[in-house]
């Protein structure tokens, strides 16, 4: 009792912490000094010395720091995934930060009509552009936008088969990232799964038979992360879409990832696309808005006007609506799209997946002493060639050649000494997050851009290991 007496009061240690009162309020801090003096005064009865008064206020600046910090923190992704679902998938375009921050500082017509002063529809301000990127201006094409691509799956399943069946190949149940399974989705939408065919093959006459009076649909989807090779055989898209057509059926096509480019014409792997999927006969299609397309997350719901008004009247969809500033984001993404030219320039998803390889090295070489320099002795660090993916099951088996820093030991056993350095990249101001692969720890430098290049080095002081 006589040594907390030595303790300084709250009062005393908060007049010292102005300037970290300045920028968290003073309810924070107080709360760090309670935090901090309650630890010394722990200390103090298990033998502690009394901290020195500067340790104690360096202390509480510390937990200040960490509790007025943002949970959602920006990284470097330099694991070489570019479209990394932890990580956040596509970075926006700055014409879509630009206009998510109008939308998000202003009152903006969300649901109200200029022209008339009446009432609007908030999927109106990117259907006709939907219509017009992905089936030429054709006006019976609508669409309707809801908070990712699940959401557009469930909501396109009930709203057009609840209580009936839905026919899918064996070879396309799939599961995406653990929690969306296609067999679980189709129980929650209420519609019977009527599965045809087998893993590797399904044919047209699969499709045929499995047609009866309780059929609502048949559907496609895009088997987005991973590949069936060998002895395979899928239907093509114009077969099932004339079966569905002869029975006066709806086809619908679960895309996945939805570019609305020519990936070829880019020098990138072929993805197919909601065009090519509506050309084929889909009366919907459906595709997220955070992956190839590079836009915010949302899932896009396209296709025949009579199945998207149906679509929208069903009550899930009030649920699974986005916001205002997801469909600023989205509308001016789309926006880009009108000029191909210049797509890879201001599209941050596409101009990382055409990056160069001899540009990516070239950054790597520059980078190289002053990554070294922090690490010092214990390890090399050197330039290698790597591979890239995209991610979020787009093209899984493709990859882009990169090229990383890599950091190798200079001895044996290394793997606690490769987990420190990672954990140490992970603590900076800007955490860094690599991978640790072959006995060494990779940065691929894919996704850390020129403009990003200094802040980079910059950092690099802080690194602690
Ligand atoms: C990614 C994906 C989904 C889920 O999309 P989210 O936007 O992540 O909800 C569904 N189906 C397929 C085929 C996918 O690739």
């Amino acid at each position: 009792m006589n040594e907390n007496k030595r303790l300084p009061a709250v009062d005393r240690v908060l007049q010292q912490l102005s300037a970290a009162i300045e920028i968290y309020g003073r309810q924070l801090v107080t709360g760090c000094v309670r935090a901090e003096l309650a630890a010394a005064r722990e200390g103090l009865k298990h033998g502690l010395p009394l901290p020195e008064e500067a340790a104690l206020l360096a202390a509480i600046r510390r937990r200040a720091d960490d509790a007025g910090r943002a949970n959602l923190r920006a990284v470097f992704n330099l694991t070489g995934t570019v479209l990394h679902t932890n990580l956040g998938r596509a970075q926006l375009a700055e014409e879509a930060i630009a206009a998510m921050v109008e939308a998000a500082r202003s009152p903006c017509a969300l649901e109200y009509d200029l022209a008339s002063g009446g009432r609007g529809d908030r999927d109106d301000l990117v259907s006709g552009l939907l219509a017009e990127l992905i089936a030429g201006g054709d006006p019976n094409v609508a669409a309707t936008i809801v908070n990712n691509n699940a959401a557009a799956v469930l909501l396109t399943l009930n709203a057009l088969a609840q209580g009936k069946e839905a026919v899918v190949s064996r070879g396309e149940l799939v599961e995406i990232g653990g929690a969306f399974r296609i067999p679980d989705v189709m129980r929650r939408a209420q519609v019977k799964l009527h599965e045809i065919g087998t893993t590797n093959r399904t044919h047209a006459k699969d499709f045929q038979e499995a047609i009866n009076a309780k059929t609502a649909l048949l559907m496609k989807i895009h088997t987005s992360n991973y590949a069936v090779t060998g002895f395979t055989a899928a239907v093509d898209e114009k077969v099932i879409a004339d079966i569905a057509h002869a029975a006066g059926l709806p086809f619908v096509i679960d895309l996945g990832s939805g570019t609305l480019c020519d990936f070829a014409a880019h020098g990138l792997p072929a993805e197919p696309t909601p065009q090519q999927a509506l050309a084929a006969g889909a009366d919907i299609v459906t595709f997220s808005g955070d992956k190839l397309l590079g836009g915010p997350q949302a899932g896009l719901i396209v296709g025949r006007k009579d199945l998207i008004a149906k679509i929208k009247k069903n009550p899930l969809k009030r649920a699974l609506r986005v916001g205002k500033t997801t469909l600023a984001a989205l509308e001016a993404t789309l926006r880009l799209y009108r000029d191909p030219d210049r797509l890879a320039e201001r599209l941050p998803t596409l101009r990382l997946l055409t990056r160069s390889v001899a540009e990516i090295t070239a950054l790597a070489e520059r980078i190289q002493p002053a990554v070294q320099a922090v690490i010092g002795q214990q390890a090399t660090v050197s330039v290698e060639a790597c591979s890239s993916q995209i991610g979020s099951g787009a093209l899984p088996v493709e990859r882009l050649p990169s090229a990383a820093l890599v950091i190798r030991p200079n001895f044996k056993k290394a793997g606690k000494f490769l987990l420190t350095v990672e954990a140490a990249f992970r603590s900076l101001p800007t955490p860094v997050i690599g991978y640790i692969r072959d006995d060494a720890y990779h940065l691929d430098l894919r996704c850390l851009e020129a403009k990003d290049e200094a802040r980079f080095v910059e950092q690099l002081q802080y690194l602690k290991f």
